[in-house]
């Protein structure tokens, strides 16, 4: 584990010292104990800190101690969590993670949820159940018939939809060119008045929590609207899904009507990689989709491997677990309306310092900003990244740089996101 003296991006010497690990493939086997010690000595002073609480980087959050002892119990046993018959103990602590995930999100109970390496796993399953189940209604048997042949299928996405989206259509086969996309306000979010026509051969993405922004689509107008049209709602909810567990649940209000939600754990639930879960409202979908019965393994009706991309798997769902009830249902609305209280007042500090907030009032847990020219936006964000003081990234927002701040760490507090705007003031250009 770095210590909180290193500096929070790795510097160069301790970059330059990895050349170590440029060893050829040994001939025979070198002790454990050598092994360990490169990547304790080597591998470790170049590791982002990002586990700390001065890490503002991306969404990354760090790992509850209840979520990373959880995790070390599934390497120590290393259960192979295809279902009950893979592991008793897996099953039935994924099984209580499944449940305790619609209570904490307050999602349909009955619904099916599927636990992967991330939410870009969990939201090509999810897009991939949503086809499966929009072509059944339309008569088509897609896991017979394939794709050729079949009714054609639109995917509309947000124009601010998240890369891993995109990347999700174009491996399924949509087509990059041919995607719906819908039109955003000004915040980055749909803007349900230039909805393009929506039918039962649309898929529908929604955001709950747009990477810049932090913002939540228009849910309670979109939704109901989409799926009375019988088309499916997807809403990618990679981080932001964790506010309906806290006091910002309005902003999520009507995402319940969806048929299918991403959220990760190993973003702002602080649990480690990789943790993510795809969530369907009507489990069959998912099912049909994902189902991997062998002769040899024929296994159980909501079976894990029954649900996910993957067939031999590590149970994602235990830290998870762990991470749930080592919170409570108070922690996770504590921790959420923290970073959102903490975003907030580093947003106000920025502004005090004459530098342009450009997602006020900050709707969650990101601050997107700007600095006087774009050249002076670029400065900043590489003499902050230099500091090793703390770390957070560029974006480009509307054509122009920018930064992004990112609040998602369990141990982030008042004095980080105050140590945070005082580098900022002294470091501007
Ligand atoms: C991070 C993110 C994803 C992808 O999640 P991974 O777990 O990294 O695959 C998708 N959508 C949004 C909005 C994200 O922030």
């Amino acid at each position: 584990m770095p210590l909180p003296a290193d500096p929070v991006f790795p510097d160069a010497p301790a970059i330059a010292a990895l050349s170590a690990l440029d060893e050829p493939l040994p001939a025979t086997g070198r002790p454990d104990a050598e092994t360990a010690a490169l990547l304790r000595d080597v591998a470790a002073p170049a590791t982002v800190r990002s586990t700390g609480p001065d890490y503002f980087g991306f969404v990354i959050g760090g790992t509850l101690p209840a979520a990373r002892e959880a995790d070390h119990w599934v390497t120590d046993h290393d259960q192979c969590a295809v279902g009950h018959a893979g592991s008793p103990a897996a099953h039935a602590l994924e099984a209580r993670a499944a449940a305790w995930v619609l209570d904490a999100l307050d999602l349909p109970r009955g619904g099916a949820v599927a636990f992967g390496t991330s939410a870009t796993a969990g939201g090509l399953s999810c897009l991939t159940a949503a086809r499966h189940a929009l072509l059944h209604r339309l008569g088509w048997d897609f896991a017979r018939h394939g794709l050729d042949g079949a009714p054609p299928l639109r995917l509309l996405v947000p124009e601010t939809a998240h890369v891993t989206v995109l990347k999700a259509a174009r491996i399924l086969g949509f087509g990059l060119d041919r995607l719906a996309r819908m039109p955003c306000d000004a915040s980055g979010l749909v803007d349900p008045g230039r909805l393009p026509p929506l039918d039962d051969r649309a898929i529908v993405v929604l955001q709950a929590g747009e990477v810049n922004t932090g913002g939540f689509d228009p849910f309670a107008a979109v939704i109901p609207r989409a799926r009375a049209a019988g088309a499916w709602v997807h809403v990618d909810g990679a981080f932001g899904l964790w506010a309906r567990a806290s006091a910002l649940r309005p902003l999520t209000d009507g995402i319940e009507g969806a048929d299918s939600w991403t959220v990760d754990g190993h973003k702002w639930l602080n649990t480690p990689y990789d943790g993510a879960m795809a969530i369907a409202r009507e489990p069959r979908w998912l099912a049909e989709a994902m189902r991997a019965a062998a002769a040899y393994s024929e296994g159980q009706a909501g079976d894990q491997m029954h649900l996910t991309l993957e067939f031999s798997r590590r149970a994602r769902g235990v830290p998870i677990w762990a991470a749930l009830r080592s919170l409570g249902r108070a922690g996770v609305a504590e921790m959420v309306e923290r970073h959102h209280r903490l975003a907030r007042r580093i947003a106000a500090g920025l502004a005090a310092e004459g530098i342009a907030v450009l997602n006020a009032p900050v709707p969650l847990n990101q601050v997107l900003a700007r600095c006087g020219t774009d050249a002076e936006t670029t400065a900043l964000v590489a003499a902050v990244q230099e500091s090793g003081e703390a770390w957070f990234g560029p974006t480009l927002w509307q054509g122009r740089p920018a930064f992004r701040i990112s609040v998602s760490n369990w141990q982030t507090r008042e004095a980080h996101a105050d140590a945070l705007v005082a580098l900022i003031g002294r470091l501007r250009p």
